[in-house]
């Protein structure tokens, strides 16, 4: 089976995350694709194929080579997709030999894909697309890195002239709610080192993300009748606004890239009696991150000095680090990959993620995780799509990986 019709075959099972349940997974539907995955791993010969209570699917791939002893690496990718983007009753369809042009994805509702909007498409004239009808996204993030791993245990398994140390596999809930590292089981898991198969395109190969914190501030006004409110009205809504106007006004998520990090106000409610802002904080470079956080602690206390002690509070907690400190000392991760996509016949390339991955969580707690492309584009969005052959190349590189990590250190 290739890749691509694992990923059609997926496109059935409406598996959702939801950020509101307190469960683990946080939807049923995760279950049911976790143990129909669980049922084509077993069908494919991994023979521990399992979920567990809290439904992370693990397997291993034995070694085929006598007496191996090595780095056992795993592979690992998420089985949920985003809840804000309409995933249901989704009509996935293959585009073949694409022509370059504007692809209607939905006559009736005149919805087009197209190269003007979506560079990535540039690349894959003449190649075959997997897309959707325009009006649910595909879910290739992350079903495909799925199809991918699996594809990769379906070659292994079944051609033994290719050598491999032990391989283990592993398929995480409730990503998209940033929960997919929370009960993952590193022990049980037992690789040594584990590659996430959650990129965008194919010779994508990252291990830079931000350094992230969410700063909340609550503010105490006081309120008093406006017509007496000389020298006795503190406006907390005010407050608040002077206390964002403080902040740089270009380190916002709209004035950033690449390795610019930002402030990013996400939540603000105010009256005169009380107001709360919530922002996240990001940055890669962790001095910057750092200068961030100290800038807004500077602007809380200056805003005390002003107003009174106690107005303005300020509480900052770290949410995830950049996981470039953890790959660092394993740098053979990377090289290992950029040989890998190289001998498939693709250009290894990184680029600093702007957000976390959950590797990166993983990387922490004592698993270093580096992501990989998955040769699909426009995640979370109705014009995601995923390129036939350049999953395939994704398949033929994991093959490579494992091989590589078999062979004698
Ligand atoms: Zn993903």
């Amino acid at each position: 089976m290739k890749a691509y019709e694992r990923l059609l075959k997926y496109t059935k099972f409406e598996a959702a995350s939801d950020g509101s349940s307190k469960n683990c997974p946080s939807t049923p539907q995760q279950l049911d694709f976790g143990r129909a995955l669980v049922d084509e791993m077993l069908a494919l010969g991994i023979s521990d194929a399992n979920m567990d209570e809290n439904g992370y699917v693990f397997g291993t791939i034995e070694a085929n080579i006598k007496n191996w002893e090595g780095i056992v690496i795993g592979f690992i990718a998420h089985m949920d997709v985003v809840r804000d983007v309409p995933f249901q009753n989704l009509k996935a369809r293959v585009i073949e030999n694409y022509d370059g042009r504007d692809i209607v994805l939905n006559s009736e509702q005149n919805i087009t894909l197209s190269p003007k909007e979506y560079d990535s498409l540039k690349d894959y004239v003449g190649k075959d697309l997997v897309v959707t009808d325009g009006t649910t996204l595909l879910g290739a993030d992350n079903r495909a890195g799925i199809a991918e791993i699996l594809t990769m245990a379906e070659i292994l398994l079944t051609n033994p002239e290719i050598k491999h140390g032990t391989i283990k596999i592993g398929f995480t809930p409730d990503e998209e709610i940033g929960r997919g590292a929370d009960r993952f089981d590193v022990k049980r898991f037992g690789a040594d080192f584990a590659y996430t198969v959650d990129g965008g395109g194919f010779g994508e190969v990252e291990y830079e993300t931000f350094n992230a914190a969410t700063a909340k501030l609550k503010i105490k006004g006081e309120n008093i009748h406006p017509g007496t409110a000389k020298n006795k009205m503190k406006n907390a809504s005010l407050i608040a606004m002077e206390f964002n106007g403080l902040l740089p006004s270009t380190q916002r998520p709209e004035h950033t890239e690449g390795y610019e990090g930002f402030y990013h106000l996400i939540d603000l409610k105010g009256s005169v009696e009380s107001a709360s802002l919530t922002y996240i904080v990001r940055d890669h470079d962790g001095v910057k991150f750092q200068e961030k956080k100290e800038r807004m602690g500077r602007v809380a206390a200056w805003l005390n000095d002003s107003y009174g002690e106690d107005t303005v509070s300020l509480e900052i907690v770290d949410s995830y680090a950049n996981m470039e400190e953890q790959i660092r000392p394993h740098w053979h991760l990377i090289d290992t990959a950029y040989e890998a996509v190289k001998e498939v016949g693709g250009e290894p390339h990184s680029i600093p993620v702007r957000g976390g991955t959950d590797g990166a969580r993983l990387s922490f707690m004592g698993l270093p995780c580096p992501n990989l492309g998955t040769g699909s584009h426009n995640h979370h969005s109705k014009m995601e799509y995923a390129c036939v052959q350049a999953m395939d190349d994704c398949v033929a590189t994991l093959v490579k990986i494992a091989e590589k990590y078999g062979a004698p250190q």
